[in-house]
């Protein structure tokens, strides 16, 4: 009698340098979701940039917290949380917390950092994501980056009609082969982060503001995303894991195949 297959396929391993942009709402959401995927992809030598989408102003439901100061607080944390997983670019967008719709401004902001990057993989937010089970309601600022992002790289990123008020300002088409989306409740792939679980960890330390420091920290938010990851490791048989829905879009001249429908649409123009 055979195993049946697991339901979530091993992500490979990066085998030659590539770029990788991650765009989130939220400073602290990298951290928990997907810092330890991050810090692999940096070991194994990818150039990742961050875009974080808002300014964090509501990150504090204390009522003597100045928003101007939570900004700049929040933005120092971010830098050095990225820092310690070896990611020197962030882009800082400034739009409201809590308050993010997934406008054609947003999305030609995405696409222009998109064709300014030149990214072969996007993490964002999966936008379809509305509640997990019966218990967390999910950001309406995440699915709002989300969908932006989702339609920043395609079809607005290669696209040349699209905005062509970048095409006139020098950002030129490009074309995103890979769609990675976390806090899905689709996911096909994991990224094993038993080595790199310390490395997110101390950069969820970072957050200050968000989790605290000290005791209320390890024993709140850092052994929570210990356990959820240990959870999840425990699903695909290693010791922390991250999960993702992951795309692939590949062309003519890339190492994958063709699909069909590619192959018929390029010999059509
Ligand atoms: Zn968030």
């Amino acid at each position: 009698m055979t195993t049946p297959p697991l339901p979530y396929k091993a992500a490979e391993p990066l085998t030659a340098p590539c770029t990788i942009l991650v765009i989130v709402a939220h400073h602290d959401d990298i951290e928990f979701g997907v810092a330890g995927s991050v810090a692999r992809w940096v070991q194994e030598g990818a150039r990742v940039v961050y875009v974080i989408v808002t300014d964090g102003g509501a990150g504090s439901n204390e009522p003597d917290i100045r928003r101007a100061d939570l900004v700049e607080r929040r933005r120092q944390e971010q830098i050095a949380a990225a820092a310690v997983v070896g990611v020197p670019e962030v882009h800082f967008l400034g739009y409201p917390d809590a308050m993010l719709q997934p406008t054609l401004e947003l999305r030609r902001h995405l696409t222009q950092i998109i064709r300014q990057v030149r990214p072969d993989r996007v993490v964002c937010q999966d936008p379809t994501t509305v509640y997990f089970g019966d218990g967390y309601i999910n950001h309406p600022d995440h699915r709002a980056a989300g969908e932006a992002s989702l339609y920043a790289v395609f079809p607005s990123a290669e696209t040349r009609p699209a905005f062509p008020e970048l095409l006139d300002a020098g950002y030129a088409p490009h074309h995103v082969r890979e769609l990675w989306l976390t806090l899905s409740v689709h996911n096909t792939h994991y990224v094993d982060i038993t080595a790199t679980i310390d490395l997110k960890l101390a950069a969820l330390r970072c957050h200050v503001s968000q989790i605290g420091a000290g005791a209320a920290a390890e024993n709140g938010a850092l052994a929570w995303i210990k356990q959820a990851n240990d959870d999840g490791g425990q699903q695909v048989g290693v010791r922390y894991a991250e999960f993702y829905k992951v795309m692939r879009f590949d062309r003519d001249g890339d190492s994958a195949p063709q699909s069909a429908t590619a192959a018929e649409a390029t010999a059509g123009e």
